[in-house]
Formats: structure tokens, sequence, C-alpha cells
């Protein structure tokens, strides 16, 4: 796509775009009575428009029959995750016996943890990435002191190079190389939330599967985002949350990804609850766990369903926009963005610097920028004229044009709002 920082150019681009409608099917929140421009789908999804009459018609159904909903509603209770699984599966590129949506993204990690960290005397150590997700950084550490291990000790951080933002995929896999005998797992957050960049999940599986070692992803910011393989690249398991790309509202039901190999493997470690149990016998009430041979077998708990009545209606137009479809418009965009900054670069002393890798194939649709010389007063510009990013101190602006609701005129509309912001 050749690029042009004028409105019309983004006009155009708008009007040939075949996923420019699916706009009119969110709510965005508004600025002096115009759509605010909106760019933390990373953060947290706008609202389908579908979204209130799927949870009125749960209300209705509770309603109307009460606990025989489980079974008597138009999508029963009883059953209700399962609508989930193929539009799921599609997404994330697993089968559908391979995916599960239930609890918060934290609480996953730590269920996946039991199961898939299993510390032997030699064989103990976890690498990660250096400044993950705070969440992700206590769920290992106190993961590793609850089998009693000092985290500075057993804990491998890769982080990026002095004078580097990002980190090369090549110390990755030098520090799996260096530390195979004594790693148990990798876990990394295939898109980074800070930076911006995707790491190369296939290749560090198959390093660690070279080794014995267990490989097992966060992709809260990958899901809805990255076109991703998770059965064909033999990840053992991954979870995301459904609030950030996959629009399914504040603190909304995670998603887990287990490998049908390690989901059939009736001996493998885990925490049981009666909604995991085997289907044709839950209702017998009697001892003994049998996991359902399937990621379902991790459910803990019946199905929060205005949790996730929400989520049916955002995967319902992913199902209809097509993951691909959405990438390369994301990639378009992301590249529109990308050429907005540097063309307003050219006229700057201290230029703006995007730290998210330049490299399409290493990153997702958000762009991180480095405001050098300037702090918040730029972004507090930058708000009070309409544009809703986010701000990490000193002065980082992280951008996520989401193809699914944005367009090349909101970015067209940012640039001049930044241009006029930084003069
Ligand atoms: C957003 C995010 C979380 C949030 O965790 P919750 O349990 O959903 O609150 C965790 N990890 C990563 C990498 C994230 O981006």
């Amino acid at each position: 796509m050749n690029y042009n920082f004028n409105k019309d150019f983004a006009l155009q681009a708008d009007a040939s775009d075949p996923l420019n409608s699916y706009r009119d099917k969110f709510v965005f929140p508004e600025h002096l009575g115009k759509k605010a421009l909106y760019f933390t789908g990373n953060s947290l999804g706008l609202m389908p428009k579908k979204v209130r009459e799927y949870i009125n018609e749960e209300l209705d159904d509770w309603g109307k029959f009460g606990v025989e909903g489980h079974f008597q509603s138009r999508r029963p209770w009883y059953s209700y995750h399962e609508n989930f699984n193929s539009m799921m599966a599609e997404i994330v590129g697993a089968k559908e016996n391979e995916v599960v949506l239930m609890n918060g993204l934290t609480t996953n990690l730590h269920l996946m943890m039991i199961s898939f960290y299993q510390p032997t005397e030699k064989r103990h150590k976890i690498l990660c990435e250096k400044k993950a997700f705070p969440s992700d950084q206590y769920m290992l550490e106190t993961q590793l002191k609850h089998h009693g291990y000092n985290p500075s000790e057993v804990l491998i951080e890769v982080g990026a190079r002095d004078g580097e933002e990002t980190i090369r995929e090549e110390d990755i896999l030098n520090a799996i190389e260096e530390n195979k005998d004594e790693l148990a797992l990798i876990f990394i957050g295939g898109v980074n939330y800070y930076t911006g960049q995707l790491f190369d999940m296939k290749s560090i599986t198959a390093c660690a599967h070279k080794y014995g070692i267990i490989a097992g992803f966060d992709l809260a910011h990958g899901a809805g985002n990255v076109l991703l393989k998770l059965h064909d690249w033999d990840i053992d398991f991954a979870c995301w949350c459904t609030y950030k790309y996959l629009n399914s509202g504040p603190g909304s039901v995670s998603g887990v990804y287990i490998n049908e190999k390690h989901a059939q493997d009736q001996e493998l470690n885990r925490f049981g609850g009666w909604w995991g149990h085997n289907k044709e016998t839950r209702f017998l009430m009697e001892p003994g766990f049998q996991p359902i041979p399937t990621a379902e077998g991790w459910q803990l708990s019946n199905a929060p369903i205005f949790s996730m009545a929400p989520l049916l209606a955002s995967l319902e137009l992913f199902s209809n926009a097509g993951m691909r479809n959405l990438h390369s418009k994301g990639e378009r965009l992301s590249g529109y963005l990308e050429y907005v900054v540097d063309e307003i670069n050219k006229e700057l002393a201290v230029p703006l610097e995007i730290i998210t890798p330049r490299e399409k194939s290493q990153r997702g649709c958000q762009l991180s920028i480095v405001a050098h010389g300037r702090g918040k007063e730029l972004f507090d510009k930058l708000t009070d004229r309409g544009v809703i990013a986010d701000w990490r101190e000193p002065n980082v602006i992280r951008l996520a044009p989401v193809p699914m609701y944005n367009s090349f005129e909101d970015i067209f509309d940012f640039g001049i709002i930044l241009k006029e912001s930084l003069n």
C-alpha cells in the first residue's frame, strides 16, 4: 500500500476496505459529540452493539425458567461454553477440543502451572522474558515460592541487549541451549504488552521440545490480534484474556488452550472441579475425579453466563470477518500509523521513536512510541482532543489501531492532532 498523509487518501482507503462496515457494529466513547479516536483495544476492546441483546436474552431466560434454564433456555447454560469452541479454536489455530473459556487469565495461568510445571531436582528452571506483564511476574514468583524455590535462582529472564528495546530471538534460543538440562518450562508473553514485539512461538517451542522442555505462552496481547497456529506449532499450553482484542467487556472470562496430547493424559497433575468431570457421570455426584479428555477437563465451575454472553457477540463478528482478513487490514492500519509518525518526525528536532519492531512479522497491530524529551503534557493534549491512548511513565504512548473497528481516517485525524500537539 502506498500511503499518503492526507484526508483523501484515508477516506479512499476506508472506502475500499471490505471490513469497513464492522465499525458500525461497535459503540464508541464520544468526545464533543463525535466518536473518540479509540486506540486502546489492546487494553479494553469496545462493546459490540449486539451485547446488550445477548445479555438481555439471558436475563429474560433466567426470569422465565429459573433453574430450568440450564437445559431449557435458548442457549442452555449447562453447555453454554460449548458455543464458543469452534469460533475460539479458529482464532487461535487450535482444534475444538483444545480450547475452553473459564476463570480469569491469571487464575488460569496458576492452574496451568499446576499441570505443566513439574520441577525435579535436576530440571526446575523457568525461562521467561524480562519485563513481562506484572501479573505474570507475580504468578511465576509465587509459584516458585510455593515449590520452595528462591525465584531469583530459578527464574531465567531474557531481556533486550543494552541500548536495544526489543529482545533478540537468538538470545532466547541461546538461553534455552545454555540451560537445556535444567529448564522445566519456557513461559513467554507471545506478544509483549509494552513493546508490542511478537515472538516466533513456533521456533521457541521447537527448540524447547528438542530438550524435553514444556513451552507455554501468555497470549493476552496475541489472541484476536496476530495469526496463531497453536496446534500446528505444537505449543503445550496458552492462556489469554478476552477483554482486550476480543471485546468481551471488563474482567470477562479467559481463554485456555491445552494441546490434545496433554488433555488426553489422565495422569497429568491438575486441580479438579465438577465441571471438568466426565459429563456422563457428573450428576451421579460420586467420588473419584474423571477428567474430560479435552481442555474442558480443566474447568472447575459452571460457566459464568453473563461474563460470556458479550464474548458470543464479539466472536460472531470475528467469525464473519475472518481472522486472516482482520490481520491483513491490521497490518495496513499499523503500517499507516507508522508512516504518519515517520512523516511527522521529518519536521521534528527530536523525533518520536517507534520501539515496536518495524518488521511486520514481529508485531501485531500495536505500536509503542517513545516521546523523547516530552512528558505527560503531550499525552494530556492528545486526550483533551479526543484521543484515547495509553500512557506508560516516563514517556511511552501505546497505540493499537484495531482492524475490527478502527479506520484509516482515525489514523489521519490522530496524525493531525499529534502534529499540532507537538508544536
Ligand atoms: C492484560 C494482561 C493480564 C491481565 O490479567 P488478568 O488476570 O486478566 O487481570 C495478564 N497478563 C498479560 C500479559 C496481560 O497483557
